[in-house]
């Protein structure tokens, strides 16, 4: 018989979202009736652009001509895409080759984990997306899970609450992982914080991997899109960004990480070089129909304005159900610079109170403690839904006594 990777037997419970999923599935399997109203997955709701569309539309027939056809391509992505990239995110400074494309942020997290190996330490925000936490474990970097505190052994928990602003006090590890803004909390980091955050990894040599997923749903001015907004962030951090919130890609897939040339491990090694080797060997490129498409929306006004357009209906959105929340006397953090809202509840814990607003409202919403056990207190609120059914959870929501 084949041992099971004892790294698994580590692991918690189900991954968060199929745990969700699975409670769901079990009310309505006693409440067949219930008409469920979910805010718990970031998953998108709404339909792909019209440019989208026909970029989609255009790549795959071209992909049924003799001339338009092509094959595997390179792993690193299309050089039109790579270049369309670094130019509308980066304002070009970075390298078209410092843009790695692939099938999405959860994917590249993953295949980082990869390339670091388990010989190093982590850091985390606390409470942070589970894959960060979950792909250490897997990857065995991490000891046993202590029941008494919630926590790995061996993953340093960055606790991020409203005393500090959700801006943890950083502590020294070989990874620090950053979400900005942030899943669960909705919570972004000032120019200031990030400054802070660069600083600590150049005095520890640590590396960040900052993880900028939504960082199109900023709103405020002068909050750094990008951690190479900040001086000097070239040379310790990786940043992995997705198309799937902006523009509807959840399903469609696609990503990119950015690998500065000037990021090194301790023996000099660049991480581009050990970066590109493990995308050419266990990735083999994101979809051609995909990648072409996308190079025709980026390269048009109408596309880039569509995206935009989308982004703002969610933030209402958000705006909508942070309002009403905290008119129903909720305390509320997030919701203005990221589809989040964190909403503290008092007097029941976060699995319960998850339990409690699917039962008497029908509606999913994300636990906080699934996201560590700083979350413990918290559901979070997504607004990543059609605008009928946030105005419906909110009137469902007034009827609650939480
Ligand atoms: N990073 C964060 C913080 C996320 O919340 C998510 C998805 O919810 C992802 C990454 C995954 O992105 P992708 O769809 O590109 O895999």
């Amino acid at each position: 018989m084949v041992q099971r990777n004892k790294n698994f037997a580590k692991l918690q419970a189900g991954y968060l979202f199929p745990e969700i999923n699975r409670r769901k599935t079990e009310f309505l399997a006693k409440n067949p009736e219930a008409n469920i109203i979910s805010l718990g997955i970031g998953d998108t709701t709404e339909p792909l652009s019209k440019t989208v569309v026909k970029a989609l539309v255009n790549a795959a027939e071209g992909m049924g001509s003799l001339d338009g056809y092509s094959g595997y391509g390179a792993e690193q992505g299309m050089a039109p895409l790579r270049e369309k990239i670094a130019e509308v995110f980066y304002d070009n400074s970075i390298a078209a080759d410092e843009v790695f494309i692939s099938d999405g942020a959860k994917c590249d997290t993953g295949r980082l984990q990869m390339m670091f190996g388990n010989d190093v330490t982590l850091a985390v925000q606390d409470p942070s997306y589970p894959v960060y936490v979950d792909s250490g474990v897997i990857m065995g970097q991490t000891g046993e899970y202590n029941n008494d505190n919630q926590q790995f052994d061996n993953i340093v928990y960055m606790k991020c609450v409203p005393e500090n602003d959700f801006f943890p006090e950083l502590e020294k590890a070989d990874i620090i992982y950053f979400c900005s803004p942030n899943n669960p909390t909705g919570a972004v980091a000032t120019r200031e914080q990030l400054e802070k955050l660069v600083d600590f990894a150049k005095t520890n040599q640590s590396i960040i991997i900052f993880d900028a997923a939504y960082a199109e749903f900023i709103s405020e001015p002068d909050v750094p899109k990008s951690i190479y907004e900040i001086d000097g962030a070239k040379d310790v951090a990786i940043e992995i960004c997705s198309f799937s919130k902006p523009f509807g890609y959840t399903g469609v897939r696609l990503g990119w990480t950015i690998v500065p040339k000037t990021v090194q491990f301790e023996d000099g090694t660049p991480v581009h070089n050990d970066w590109n080797r493990v995308m050419t060997t266990v990735f083999n490129g994101a979809s051609n129909i995909i990648q072409k498409a996308t190079i025709e929306v980026l390269n048009s006004e109408q596309g880039l304005a569509e995206m935009k357009a989308l982004v703002s209906f969610y933030m209402e959105n958000a705006r909508i159900i942070k309002e009403a929340l905290d008119e129903l006397g909720f305390t509320t953090y997030g919701g203005t610079n990221a589809p989040y809202t964190w909403v503290k509840i008092e007097g029941k814990d976060s699995w319960e109170a998850f339990s409690y607003i699917l039962e008497n409202a029908h509606i999913v919403t994300t636990p906080g403690a699934g996201f560590g056990p700083g979350g413990e207190g918290y559901v979070r609120f997504s607004a990543f839904a059609h605008r009928e059914n946030v105005l419906e959870a909110i009137e469902r929501m007034k009827k609650l006594d939480l």
